[in-house]
């Protein structure tokens, strides 16, 4: 999968990304990073991009055409109109279903603001989906760029080495993951839950997925509406509402 960030700050997101599991991945090419200054879009000297906003008010507003221009030489690359987020917290927030339809893409252009965001008119022509990470406002839009090719990027085929660790994760079937232990058996007086020592196959999963509806009913009872639970496990759910209170 290819990714084309248009930003300000293009070092940011190439020191973010060409690390750790998506760093491997991008060495071995199975995802394509290209990170584009908008700056090298600008029509004067200085490579200045922004502006005093119409109207008055605090900050500074990234102008139109170098955007534009930016994007234009992305699409003309592709040889067709890309999918565009633009990254603001006034978007949709962003979930792990969102990552999974991203993910369904072959490229995808993601646009940082910085300042007081992006004149308005540019995104109404480039930009076909609006996302925020959060209801908190970040000075640009780089690290949730990050945050979304990262979840994206993982359930791309290939970036992760063992296929179903991508599967068995927490928000799948709208349930959180169970606990997980490795060694040693007790640490500092807390032994590791004796069924998962017990090489019983069957009553791991079976331990796991009560853990995962119990965690889920304490943390998230929000997600649990939404899952396809058995009878005997919506009364595992009421009981942990009951203990709860
Ligand atoms: N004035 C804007 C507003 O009130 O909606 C906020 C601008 S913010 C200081 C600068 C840039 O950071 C935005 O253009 C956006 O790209 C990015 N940003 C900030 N918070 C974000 C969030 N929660 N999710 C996604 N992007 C965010």
């Amino acid at each position: 999968m290819k990714f084309h960030v248009l930003t300000l700050f293009p070092e940011m997101i190439e020191n973010g990304l060409r690390t750790s599991i998506t760093g491997r991945a991008l060495e071995r090419g199975i995802l394509s990073l290209d990170a584009v200054n908008i700056r090298d879009f600008a029509d004067n000297k200085h490579s200045k991009v922004d502006d005093y906003p119409y109207g008055g008010g605090a900050g500074m507003v990234m102008q139109a055409e170098p955007v534009y221009a930016a994007y234009r030489s992305v699409a003309e690359q592709a040889g067709r109109p890309l999918r565009t987020v633009y990254l603001t917290p006034q978007g949709r927030t962003f979930c792990q279903q969102m990552a999974r339809e991203f993910a369904q893409e072959e490229e995808l252009v993601l646009l940082c603001g910085h300042y007081e965001g992006i004149d308005e008119r540019v995104l109404e022509e480039i930009v076909t989906d609006f996302v925020s990470i959060g209801d908190y406002v970040l000075t640009g839009g780089e690290l949730p760029a990050m945050v979304m090719i990262d979840a994206i990027s993982r359930l791309v085929d290939g970036v992760l080495n063992n296929e179903t660790s991508a599967e068995s994760e927490s928000f799948q079937d709208s349930l959180l993951e169970y606990p997980q232990y490795s060694r040693p058996e007790v640490w500092r007086g807390r032994a590791v839950p004796s069924v998962l020592l017990s090489g019983h196959h069957a009553n791991v999963e079976k331990w796991r997925r009560e853990q995962s509806v119990l965690r889920t009913a304490k943390w998230r009872p929000d997600l649990l509406a939404k899952a396809d639970l058995t009878e005997k496990e919506k009364e595992l759910w009421k009981g942990e509402v009951q203990d709860g209170n």
